[in-house]
Parts: C-alpha cells; structure tokens; sequence
C-alpha cells in the first residue's frame, strides 16, 4: 500500500464527526480525572473535584491550571501516575532555572506516542517506501525517540543519525537516498551552510518532505528551506510535558496545524486573565492530555502563543482542530524602551531582503541611563550595503524600534548545537 497525502492512519478517529468526537473528550476527560484523583498530590490541588462533575467540555474551564512551575517543583516523580503499572522510560526538558521537568512514560504511553507520530507521518504524506533521517537526538530530549516509534508503526526505514556532524547527515542523506528528513526548525539551515561551505551539490539528494518543529520559525524562514533543500515540510507540535513531538502536525491543504483530539485538548486563553477567548483570536495555548498515564496534564499553561484557525472539517478529510502556527511564547516577547515585541516579527522584516541571510542576532544593552538595540545579521558576498538602512527604516515603520543593523559576514554569528539564540540581552535585571 502506498500512504499518500490524503490517506489518514486512522481514519475513523482522524475523520469522527464533531459530535462523537466531543462525546470521547468528555469521556477520556473523566478518565483522566479518575486517574490523577487516585493519587494524594493531585487530590489536594484539584479540590474535591469528582470526574462526573464534567458533562460537558465547557466543565473542563473550571479546573485550575497547572503550571510550568509545579512540573518543576514536583521533581522527580511528585506529579507522576500509574507508578503500580511501572515506568518503561523517562525524557526530560530541561530549563534554564531551576529543576528539569521529568515526564515517565508507561507501556501504554510509549504506545500512544508512536501512534500520533504514525499520524503525524501520514498527514505529511511519508509511508512505508520512505526512507526517514532523523536529526534531533536520542536522549533525554524528546525528538528522536518519538520521530522513530512513529517510523517503525509506518514500517518505513530510519536513519538514526540523531544531532550533529552535518557532514556525515549529508552524505548519509544522499548515499542512503534519504526521502524524508525530521529535525529541529533551523537544523536545515545547518545543512544548507555546511553544503554550500563543502561543496555538496543540494540537487544530489533525493529529500522531498521535511518534518520540523520544536522552535519558532517564520513563514519566510520556511520558503527559504523549501526552496533550497527542494522539499515541501510540515510543522510538527508538541513538547516534553505532553509527551513529546505529536500533539499535532500541519496537512498538505496548510491551514492550520491540526491537534490530535482524541489525545489532547487544546483551549486559547488569555494570558493575562486565564480566560477562554473565542476562536480566531490569539492567546496562549492550554493543553490537557487525555490518552497519557505516566504524567497526565490538565489545564497545562504551555506559554505558546497561537489561535484556534478551525473546527470544521478541514480538506484533507480530518476533523481536529486546527490551530495556527505558534507563534512564539509568551516569555519571547522582549520590551525595549516600552515597546513589545518578538524575534520573528523582526525575523520576518529581515528574510525580505535578498543577500540578507537567516543567521542573525538581536543583542540589547544598557547604554547609559537608556537602552540600546543592535541586529547583527549575515549578508553574503556582494549585498547591497544600503540593505541596513531599508531594514532599520522597515523595522521603524511596523514596530516603531529603532535598532542599529549591523551587517555581518557569513559565519560571524556563533551557531549554538541545539536551538538558535535570537536575542541576547545584557541588560541588568
Ligand atoms: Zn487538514
């Protein structure tokens, strides 16, 4: 059987009828509170709450959120479930303060993860006869495990490359006829430098299909990697707390990324109030996990900012709920002399420009009594200098900032191992 773009893994869940669909949430809603409530911790913070008390979605708005906060207070295991069934394996996200957050996984949750990730798979139009590189790592981090348990329910192959030594990825890539390639959002450009600083020739490879996620990354950052690495790629959501890349994944039709329902409910909340706001308006998003029983998550407050697009049933055949391209977190938003801003919205001004490439680097400093802002960002060779002027004057007129712009040659910029560094602020707290 050949799995194309339109074909579903499961389609009498990808394609249930909203109504059926909503009746399953309630239902695994209450199973999941029936789960947490059996132990001590999740009893005292839920409050006497009992799993009949939700009826409707709408009853799940009255519980309270848990927060980032709270994972990392109940390190190791204070939040965790299903300890009598045994853990098989655990993946950890760590932060830059203080514990990491610890999620066990249990028989069933390994399973339930290689289930979305074959989902997610098949909505991006991989199948069997692919063959799939995988370029995040295998470790703690949850990227490459996952991105293999769905390889394997598809019975594709893999190439577990997991991070690092581009070199090596890119003649694997060609040598092995690599077809798909899934990495974290700016690895490709990583592989598109190396390339162009070895001498490998892009057009040898046989890649159609680029599955990326875990970072921010602009619409035009994603033209820029279609169009050189000559593959079409699909945005893939999730993090550690709710079990890692799998959440939900973008369709060929793009509009909208769709969430895996019957394993995850998402609501946009304003991140001030906590309240729901209605489709289509952003806000950050909240997810509840309703299938995973090592760490179940209700009300989790993942400071992703994104909208719902869609309830309806979208043209590719599923019925999920589409949520935009996340677009940024909230602790993003950086405030210069008053003004709110995100990386990508400068991200977005630079990539307009032809000669100006994607590595660049927003530095803010304490000048004196004020504040001052400097882009450095890469040009390549022969790029019109006047480009700074038309990017300070672009960011002057959308954001109202008047940074510096300091053009830079290729390879000034220090490129970090794991996700890209966008802004570095050495003002004083
Ligand atoms: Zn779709």
């Amino acid at each position: 059987m050949t799995v194309g773009a339109s074909v579903m893994w499961q389609p009498e869940l990808e394609s249930l009828d909203r109504e059926p669909l909503e009746r399953l949430v309630v239902e695994r809603m209450r199973a999941t509170l029936a789960r947490v409530l059996a132990e001590p911790a999740w009893a005292r913070r839920l409050g006497g709450v009992r799993p009949q008390d939700v009826g409707r979605l709408e009853d799940w708005r009255a519980l309270p959120f848990l927060t980032k906060d709270e994972l990392r207070d109940a390190y190791p295991y204070g939040l965790a479930c299903a300890r009598a069934a045994g853990y098989r394996r655990v993946q950890m996200s760590s932060g830059t303060t203080g514990n990491p957050i610890l999620n066990p996984y249990t028989a069933g949750d390994v399973a339930q993860w290689g289930e979305v990730m074959a989902r997610c798979y098949v909505a991006a139009g991989v199948g069997r006869d692919d063959v799939i590189q995988i370029t995040p790592s295998f470790g703690l981090f949850t990227g490459g495990f996952g991105f293999h348990y769905g390889a394997e329910r598809i019975g594709a192959m893999v190439i577990p490359t997991g991070a690092g030594r581009t070199a090596l990825q890119l003649r694997l890539m060609r040598d092995l006829n690599a077809t798909v390639v899934t990495a974290i959002a700016t690895y490709p450009l990583r592989l598109i430098e190396a390339a162009r600083e070895e001498g490998f020739d892009l057009a040898s490879l046989s890649l159609r299909v680029g599955i990326l996620g875990s970072e921010m990354w602009s619409d035009e950052l994603r033209a820029r990697i279609e169009r050189e690495l000559s593959i079409r790629t699909f945005d893939i959501i999730g993090m550690t707390e709710t079990g890692g890349p799998g959440l939900g994944i973008d369709c060929a039709a793009r509009r909208g990324i769709h969430v895996w329902e019957d394993h995850y409910h998402a609501e946009v909340v304003d991140p001030a109030t906590g309240r729901v706001v209605p489709d289509g308006a952003e806000g950050e998003l909240v997810v509840s996990t309703l299938t995973r029983e090592g760490l179940p998550l209700i009300r989790y407050r993942t400071h992703d900012l994104t909208r719902v697009v869609s309830r309806a049933r979208c043209d590719c055949g599923r019925t999920s709920l589409r949520l935009d391209r996340l677009r940024g977190r909230a602790d993003d938003m950086v405030i210069y002399k008053g003004i709110n801003f995100y990386p990508r919205q400068i991200e977005t001004t630079l990539l307009k420009h032809a000669g100006v490439s994607h590595e660049y680097q927003v530095v803010l400093e304490s000048d004196g009594g004020g504040e001052r802002m400097t882009i450095h960002v890469e040009t390549e060779p022969g790029c019109d200098p006047t480009v700074a002027a038309r990017i300070r004057r672009e960011l002057h007129d959308s954001l109202a900032l008047s940074p510096e712009v300091r053009l830079c040659a290729h390879g000034a910029i220090e490129r970090p191992p794991g996700k890209a560094v966008r802004v570095v602020d050495r003002r004083p707290r």
